[in-house]
């Protein structure tokens, strides 16, 4: 299992409650749950939304054979946080091993996370008995103010604001330091400073993103979350090098977003918009830091050919303009190799000429770069887009 990279999944992005309607199907409707596997082996899973379902589903394939033990980090009780907890195949399956770490919440008492498993699995709310759970569990209770060593990786807990209390976590890896500060609002002196020291340099700083700064600023003010425009100033107060947008509320449509991501970069350098299936690698140290969006959100591709004129914004944020011709094309979206490497999570202008009744026409579609990966042609990019219209 050991590689040099730390790479980081993201199984679920939404906050507050799980979408299911297409106009957030991009970014993905499901509550937050992030896997984490370190340089050295050791697993982590952030928060367990109902996208730990999905990780569950992709548990230990024969191709990628998964350690029997794995960490849980709950960063809090609410809802979104803690729902795929009973969907979550591995925890049925007895040779597996968790450790958990939360925190004892004044309204819970002793055992909190264990308590919130039983409550949750309880009649009538859950048709199969805690007992059902046939893997080993361990609860750890944190504090908030804890530095502690799991295998070779450095883990810090600290208190965020938020109604009921929050934890942040910092994971600090040999490839890299990933900050994971979800659920948190700025404009508590001492808990605004425990974010920073969370984050201080981090690689890779997740933070709350819900609301616009508008919202913060009046009809949302004290529901506990915070904006791209907070992240991107604590991101600069910090020094953190990229910044990762999440937590998106559920009237976020994919489109919100869109233009959410573009005003945060303007202001950053470095910044993704979490996505449902964005795996973002940590290498050696220098080495930038790669994302990857899934292509398999796109329903299956027939072969074709297509002259098609490509326009776009490069990773250096130039605008090109490039023909080329496309192979794999669907209603939903296309993969396109070109010379340019336009940037990920991008729009991207596609003319594409078919053939019809009265000649070649041009079919004008815009879209969004969801995967980079090299092309088949030395020196080309192949570059996955799904269209919006
Ligand atoms: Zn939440
Ligand atoms: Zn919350």
């Amino acid at each position: 299992m050991s590689s040099l990279s730390t790479k980081l999944t993201f199984w679920g992005v939404r906050g507050s409650t799980p979408t299911v309607d297409p106009a957030t199907w991009r970014f993905g409707g499901n509550t937050p749950c992030l896997d984490l596997v370190a340089p050295d082996g050791t697993q982590f899973i952030l928060d367990c939304g109902t996208g730990l379902r999905m990780l569950g589903n992709r548990w230990g394939t024969e191709d990628s054979p998964r350690p029997t033990k794995t960490h849980i980090f709950v960063t809090h009780y609410h809802w979104d946080h803690i729902q795929g907890l009973p969907f979550f195949s591995p925890l049925y399956v007895e040779k597996n091993e968790f450790q958990f770490y939360s925190f004892r919440s004044k309204f819970l008492g002793r055992d909190s996370l264990r308590q919130v498993f039983e409550t949750q699995m309880a009649i009538p709310y859950f048709p199969v008995d805690f007992s059902a759970m046939s893997a080993r569990r361990k609860f750890r209770e944190l504090d908030g103010a804890e530095t502690f060593q799991v295998g070779q990786n450095k883990i810090t807990a600290r208190w965020l604001n938020h109604p009921q209390g929050c934890l942040g976590f910092r994971i600090e890896t040999s490839a890299g330091t990933v900050v994971y500060a979800t659920d948190n609002e700025p404009g508590d002196p001492a808990l605004d400073k425990s974010l920073r020291e969370l984050a201080a340099g981090a690689d890779i700083f997740i933070n709350d993103a819900q609301f616009t700064p508008t919202q913060l600023a009046t009809t949302r003010k004290g529901w506990g979350h915070s904006s791209w425009k907070e992240g991107v100033n604590v991101a600069r107060e910090v020094n953190a090098k990229t910044l990762v947008l999440f937590h998106h509320d559920p009237d976020s449509t994919d489109r919100a977003l869109d233009g959410i991501l573009s005003q945060a970069r303007e202001e950053f350098d470095s910044v993704f918009a979490a996505s449902e299936g964005m795996v973002i690698t940590l290498g050696a140290p220098g080495q930038a830091v790669q994302a990857h969006l899934p292509g398999s959100r796109t329903a299956m591709r027939r072969d074709a050919k297509f002259r098609a004129c490509v326009t776009g914004l490069t990773i250096g944020g130039q605008r090109f303009t490039e023909e080329t011709i496309i192979r794999d094309l669907a209603l939903q979206g296309a993969s396109i190799s070109l010379k340019h490497s336009p940037r990920l999570q991008s729009e991207l202008e596609v003319v594409i000429d078919t053939p019809g009744v009265n000649g070649v026409q041009e079919m004008r579609l815009r879209g969004y770069v969801v995967r980079l990966e090299a092309g088949q042609e030395k020196g080309t990019t192949a570059v996955g887009v799904v269209f919006t219209d």
